[in-house]
């Protein structure tokens, strides 16, 4: 492909995706087909010659859409948002264009800077403490997803508590123990096991009757490790938990944590979005105890995956931990103090991933960024309304956000059929979770284009499957 045909190709790609964006709607939430249907309409064997675009995005259109589900559809209300935006999209394509490596500020010092500059303006509109700021003594970081955020916080907090000998004998994982509540995301017991602790030093502290975790068994957890001669090395807090969106109370459980010196790293990767909201900061009160933090835009800021910030205290901390110099990345602006991402991560190469968090900011300014979080807060509690005014159905945990957990007064069976019902038809897709082990339906609104007429068409379709299940 020369640069001509780039350019037709390119504006044909540009308009068959906004094409795409505008009438993702129609199509069924849901994928329609079986494992190995895709795979089985793809040719055995790779191409010889090369073939013509048309071809390609001829396939686009028959073999992948039909097995896509479509994340940006307004009826998606599964898992958590996944949003994209225009400008996202856009600034994904100029970081291909560009197509450069970002690992080091000497390899492209504007993808450095620019990095470090819209991890502050983050910073600024969540109103995060100073001390995660670049201008303090810590700063932030893209990082793929919050699961690398996590893991790489935690490999800090672990190398803090071993003062970096972690490998020396007698100092190993088998000493260190973990804490976060029963309600966390499978990622930080995933991160546990990568970094060497193992999961039987990983504490699932017990959860109150909102599913936040419980600060006094979090300090009896820990009072016990202190008392059997481990070491408590890092506390996880959910600041809005996946399955039923709770909040750990992060002030209470950083006093504790600051008592038995433990890195706290608070997880609010889907809620954090919500902080550019000032009546919804109380989200993060406490923050100021944590240690490290992380959200991810690729959830609700409408910045398309992978964009996950994570921001620490103390910069040195987790610089210590991960950066390895050979000669052959040895540079003057490395060795004046420039920051150097890739000692801020597992890997070495990195992306041009702050474009298209700028060009999104830019683009929809940060009001319009909290027009879209107020909207789908909104149109949770309306439905939650609903659901409560309803005597089939009833709430399952509270509503602090944009997340309704409720279930069928029938129980389990009626809520799985229920949910089987609605996702058949295509017109809207939801997941369920199960809280006190009881099987409960997840209502996630977050989708940029989600509007109240189609939060109500879901609950119409709940409606009626309820009364065909009930039949
Ligand atoms: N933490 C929480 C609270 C989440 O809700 C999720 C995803 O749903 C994750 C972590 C994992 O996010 P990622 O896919 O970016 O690793």
């Amino acid at each position: 492909m020369n640069a001509d045909e780039f350019r037709r190709a390119g504006h044909e790609l540009i308009d068959w995706i906004a094409a795409y964006l505008e009438g993702v709607e129609q199509y069924p939430v849901l994928a329609q087909v079986q494992p190995g249907d895709i795979r089985a309409k793809l040719p055995r064997h790779p191409p010889q010659q090369g073939e013509p675009f048309d071809d390609i995005i001829r396939d686009v259109d028959e073999i992948i859409v039909p097995g896509l589900t479509h994340w940006q559809s307004p009826n998606f209300f599964a898992f958590f948002p996944g949003n994209s935006s225009y400008p996202s999209i856009l600034g994904e394509l100029l970081s291909a264009g560009l197509g450069v490596q970002g690992m080091m500020w000497i390899t492209s010092p504007a993808a450095t800077e620019l990095e470090t500059h819209v991890m502050d303006w983050l910073g600024e509109m969540l109103g995060l403490p100073e001390a995660f700021r670049s201008t303090s003594t810590g700063g932030g970081v893209i990082q793929t997803t919050a699961s690398t955020s996590t893991l790489v916080a935690l490999i800090a907090a672990r190398e803090s508590a071993t003062q970096g000998r972690s490998n020396a004998a007698g100092v190993a994982g088998g000493n260190l123990v973990a804490y976060t509540s029963t309600q966390a995301h499978s990622s930080i017991e995933k991160a546990i096991r990568i970094a060497g602790l193992g999961s039987d030093n990983l504490r699932l502290v017990e959860v109150d009757s909102g599913y936040a975790m419980r600060p006094d068994a979090l300090a009896a957890a820990i009072e016990s490790d202190v008392a059997a001669g481990r070491i408590p090395a890092f506390v996880c807090a959910t600041v809005g938990t996946t399955s039923s969106e709770a909040i750990d109370p992060v002030s209470a459980i950083g006093e504790i944590c600051r008592k038995h010196g433990v890195w706290l790293h608070a997880d609010a990767a889907m809620a954090g979005t919500a902080a550019i909201c000032p009546e919804l900061r109380w989200l993060l009160d406490g923050l100021d105890a944590a240690d490290s933090f992380v959200f991810n835009p690729h959830k609700w800021m409408l910045t398309n995956v992978d964009c996950s910030a994570l921001f620490v205290r103390d910069r040195a901390a987790l610089i210590n931990s991960l950066s390895i110099t050979p000669e052959y990345l040895r540079n003057q602006a490395s060795e004046a103090g420039a920051i150097d991402y890739r000692d801020w991560q597992l890997e070495l190469g990195r992306r041009f991933r702050a474009l298209k968090l700028w060009f999104t900011i830019r683009t929809y300014g940060v009001e319009g960024l909290q027009e879209v979080v107020r909207r789908h807060v909104a149109l949770a509690q309306e439905f939650a309304g609903w659901v409560e005014g309803d005597h089939d159905f009833e709430l399952a945990a509270p509503v602090p956000l944009s997340l309704v957990c409720f279930r069928h007064r029938a129980g389990d069976e009626a809520s799985e059929a229920i949910l089987d019902h609605v996702n058949a038809t295509g017109r809207a897709y939801l997941v369920h979770t199960k809280l006190d082990d009881r099987y409960t339906l997840r209502m996630s609104i977050g989708q940029r284009t989600t509007e109240r007429r189609h939060v109500e068409q879901a609950w119409q379709l709940i409606k009626e499957a309820a009364a065909e299940v009930a039949r």
